[in-house]
């Protein structure tokens, strides 16, 4: 009917991309202009030097400040990190440097262009470097340059959002789309993105309308057009006329009713039709996402990307501080079981200042390769964690496992920690659950040996595809790898479940496969447990597997498993 309307109406404008966040939302576009506009000043312009020198001297004076503070705020125990803040600091202090980017000034450079020349400049020459050290401080200057330039753009005061903005942007990190969540945006539209990024994942769970890889988005909407964000068709349509906004408040109105009709499930227990019960949780990364999925009922929280809190404050929470947010969620959801996951930084999930920039991150320290590379944050994590334990209602869990040596090492980290507390009289849970995220080929391929180790396995299908497929999940043009199920990962999940039945350990999906309605009967076929989904489609899910049988869905995979051809499941 949309369509027909914009055939008869030719004077709109609308553009196509993926839905990555259901939902619609109207409002003012705000356009992220490319960080570094300035590069592309042509010279004609009559810079005042002394102006541009005393910006460059305030930005640094003021960057200068920042790294002293936050050097000063660092736990004793993170002398890594102290580190390396007070090599970038040696920087800024070098005289040499400040003089060579006041040269360029002299010869009628913006500050902002005399930094980044001279950053460039440098960075090149460490790139030719044989000796990895030097590579490495690539990443320090990288750090620097975003600052100083941050502060003579004064990109603070860009984002002078209006409230209920639009954000429209080529790409934008989880932690800057944090801040603009604290800025009440109402919808998302990017030029880049997949639909399983973590920037996908984030908007799902602030429910903030989102389309991903939008071409030419930037360009063809201007800061104030009136968009429409279509994030169910995957449309934005630019200063659409007051028929084309009509059309959408009903489309919101009929929305909300389904969403209302769906209400008579939440009384209903989450069985099959011939009375197969599958576990209905939720992954919850937000307040709102605890809200939704108690008021929907879900019988656990099956994930909690504990990693969340530093993308929004760009720093490890003190022990104390972590007790206190794993104990309030626990005790939000008692008695219902709550699954927290080991800090899963790295990859899409990069920390300015925290983490070292690496060539190829997905594949890098991510996970819990980073956590035992950094036993003294894990500890705290684990200690804070069991501490939280005490009314019996945690499992955790460990993302990125590949080996059984990293699961025996953190259980001993585990029982360290528990000695400690338990000398110190501090209260826990002895018995508190310990699970893995199977989410790399390698855990699917060993899951029999992990089995015997562990107490649940959760499929985080996100990174299976990613890593089984060799697509990456936040790269707009892979979304039909993630929106299809592929053999291959129909074969893994039946040796995981397989494997797991042998050992009578449960098996979840926590992935946004799990979410996908149209894939409920093939996972039930498969054998899962426990399905953790967004909880806005906790009821869509729930009538999903009360319309299914059992019986019906293990034939569907029996028939697929063996002629995956006549389905196009390869
Ligand atoms: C997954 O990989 O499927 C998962 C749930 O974890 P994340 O999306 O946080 O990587
Ligand atoms: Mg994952």
């Amino acid at each position: 009917m949309i369509d027909s309307l914009f055939n008869r109406t030719h004077n709109e404008n609308w553009i196509k991309g993926i839905p990555a966040s259901m939902g619609i939302a109207l409002g003012k576009a705000f356009v992220l202009k490319p960080e570094l506009f300035f590069v592309v000043e042509n010279g004609d312009k009559n810079y005042d030097k002394e102006l541009e020198k005393n910006k460059l001297l305030l930005a640094i004076e003021s960057v200068k400040h920042e790294y002293i503070e936050s050097i000063a705020k660092i736990n004793v125990e993170s002398t890594e990190l102290a580190t390396i803040l007070q090599s970038e600091l040696m920087i800024l202090e070098d005289e040499y440097f400040l003089s060579t980017i006041e040269s360029h000034i002299s010869t009628n450079t913006s500050a902002a262009k005399a930094v980044y020349e001279e950053f460039e400049k440098n960075k090149t020459l460490l790139k030719q470097a044989e000796n990895q050290i030097f590579r490495d401080r690539i990443t320090e200057l990288d750090n620097i340059e975003k600052k100083i330039l941050k502060n003579i753009l004064n990109k603070q005061t860009i984002p002078e959002l209006e409230q209920n903005s639009i954000v429209v942007a080529q790409s934008i990190s989880p932690t800057d789309f944090l801040w603009y969540v604290d800025n009440n945006i109402n919808a998302l539209v990017t030029e880049a993105g997949g639909i399983t990024s973590h920037l996908a994942i984030l908007a799902n769970s602030y429910r903030i309308p989102a389309i991903m890889g939008v071409s030419n988005a930037t360009k063809n909407i201007a800061d104030g057009d009136y968009l429409i964000v279509d994030a169910y068709d995957g449309l934005v349509i630019i200063n659409p006329n007051e028929e084309i906004v009509e059309l959408y408040r009903q489309k919101i109105h009929q929305i909300s009713e389904h969403i209302n009709s769906l209400g008579k499930l939440i009384n209903l227990p989450s069985i099959t039709k011939d009375k197969v019960k599958i576990q209905l949780w939720c992954n919850a990364n937000s307040k709102n996402d605890l809200n939704t999925a108690l008021i929907n009922k879900a019988e656990g929280i099956g994930l909690v990307r504990t990693e969340t809190y530093i993308l929004k404050h760009n720093k490890f929470p003190e022990e104390e501080e972590q007790f206190e947010i794993y104990r309030d969620i626990a005790n939000i959801c008692y008695p219902l079981p709550v699954t927290f996951r080991a800090f899963d930084i790295g990859s899409d999930k990069f920390i300015d200042n925290l983490l070292k920039k690496e060539e190829n991150p997905a594949l890098g320290l991510r996970g819990i390769r980073y956590l035992l590379s950094r036993k003294d944050i894990f500890q705290i994590q684990i200690r804070s964690i069991l501490r939280a334990s005490a009314n019996k209602n945690i499992r955790f869990m460990l993302p990125m496992i590949t080996t059984l040596s990293e699961v025996t090492e953190s259980k001993q980290l585990i029982d360290e920690v528990k000695n400690e507390l338990r000398a110190n009289n501090t209260p826990f849970d002895n018995d508190m659950k310990i699970g893995v995220m199977i989410e790399t080929p390698a855990a699917a391929l060993i899951s029999y040996e992990l089995a015997k180790l562990v107490d649940f396995f959760s499929i985080g299908t996100n990174d299976l595809i990613q890593y089984v497929l060799a697509a990456d999940r936040t790269n707009e043009f892979l979304s039909d790898y993630f929106n299809s199920i592929h053999i291959s990962i129909i074969r893994l999940i039946k040796h995981i479940t397989d494997s797991a039945k042998k050992y009578k350990i449960p098996v979840a999906v926590c992935g946004e496969l799990a979410s996908h309605p149209s894939f409920t009967e093939i996972l039930i076929g498969l054998g899962v447990d426990e399905l953790s989904v967004a909880p806005p489609l906790l009821l869509e899910i729930k009538e999903r597997i009360t319309n299914s049988k059992y019986k019906h869905c293990k034939k569907l995979v029996d028939k697929l498993l063996k002629n995956p051809n006549e389905y196009d499941f390869i």
